[in-house]
């Protein structure tokens, strides 16, 4: 059974008193600064001079500066970048102005992981995943609520590491939610590996393919996007909520029946050995030298893809579809 962390089991106690620097104003950056700064912490944000975050941080009241000199003020350091700036930002400012003692905390355990970032022994290294988008991590909080959290330690130089993670798991409000302890190879792997094989690869396969058989066979487009795309929602819902057997209670026998006979037969051992292909190659490092490698050239290839993304005959009809529905 994981070990999950909830209120009762997080103090704040080790952060108080403390500056935190978070580095980075976007999407985790922002949530979680005003989220820790609400909960009584001393927070202040490090970021390129002339960024265009560096304006919105400070018109919501940060003490803001270079990232160098924030890290320098600071005893517990949130690397909020993105993960491909995270080695450079990392070794020309944070690295050279980290105290011994402090606390580095990272969203993501991709560069760590991977050894691009390598810290040197006298601090702390821990991990506050939240597993939600930002504006979900801030506006949970706001109403009170948090959204789950991974948590880990790579380095214990205090001995006081998972405190201090999971203090700041509470000032980001995630305890409030549940804190499950994990490691950062766990995290960054699951990670790469779910976004691939299921949420942004699988599904976004599963329904184009599926619009593209219905469309191939002559039925209407407008019918297509709105059985495979827009239901496909619903359907999650059901399954988000009440698991995938209360999602079969919520519909048809027929589509009981057929769902269970034919799915096995669509998405059957060869594709499961595919999604198992694919995994290892993350867990072996190959997905992640052939990403860096990618991005270190301007992403070419990634914006070859997108571009045909863009293209596929299914947003075409989706940008109509989506009107009639949501308005402009
Ligand atoms: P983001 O792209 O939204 O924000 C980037 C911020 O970093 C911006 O404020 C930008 O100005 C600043 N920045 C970029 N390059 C910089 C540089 N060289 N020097 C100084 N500042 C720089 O990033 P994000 O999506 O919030 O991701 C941050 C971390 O959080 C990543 O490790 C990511 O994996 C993790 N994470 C993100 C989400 C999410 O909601 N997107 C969810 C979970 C974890
Ligand atoms: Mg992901």
């Amino acid at each position: 059974m994981a070990r999950i962390y909830t209120d009762r089991d997080a103090s704040l106690e080790p952060l108080t008193r403390k500056t935190i620097a978070v580095i980075g104003y976007g999407n985790q950056g922002r949530a979680q600064a005003l989220n820790l700064r609400d909960s009584g912490l001393g927070v202040v944000v490090g970021l390129r001079r002339g960024g265009k975050s560096w304006e919105l941080a400070k018109s919501e009241g940060f003490e803001v500066y270079e990232v160098g000199e924030a890290v320098a003020r600071a005893d517990v350091i949130m690397v909020l970048v993105p993960d491909m700036e995270q080695p450079r930002v990392w070794r020309e400012q944070i690295a050279p102005n980290l105290k011994e003692g402090a606390v580095v905390d990272f969203a993501h355990g991709f560069c760590v992981h991977y050894g691009l970032i390598k810290p040197p022994d006298n601090v702390d290294v821990v991990m506050v995943a939240p597993k939600a988008p930002g504006r979900a991590v801030r506006e949970e909080f706001l109403a009170g609520r948090g959204v789950p959290a991974l948590i880990a330690v790579h380095q214990d130089y205090s001995g006081r590491a998972l405190q201090y993670a999971l203090a700041i798991a509470k000032g980001i409000g995630a305890t409030r939610a549940g804190v499950i302890e994990t490691t950062f190879a766990e995290e960054t792997e699951t990670d790469l590996i779910g976004e691939q094989i299921v949420l942004v690869g699988g599904l976004m396969e599963l329904i184009k393919r599926g619009f593209e058989v219905l469309v191939e066979m002559g039925y209407q487009p407008e019918v297509a996007y709105f059985e495979v795309l827009n239901e496909a929602k619903l359907i999650m819902d059901l399954i988000w909520r009440h698991g995938i057997y209360g999602m079969l209670l919520g519909v048809s026998d027929t589509a009981k029946y057929g769902g269970l006979t034919v799915g096995p037969r669509v998405i059957d051992d060869e594709v499961k050995q595919k999604m198992r292909a694919a995994a290892l190659r993350v867990k072996s490092g190959e997905f992640a030298r052939e990403w860096v490698d990618e991005h270190s050239k301007g992403a070419p290839n990634l914006r070859k893809l997108l571009e045909s993304a863009r293209s596929h005959p299914l947003e075409q009809v989706g940008e109509r579809v989506r009107k009639l529905i949501f308005g402009a």
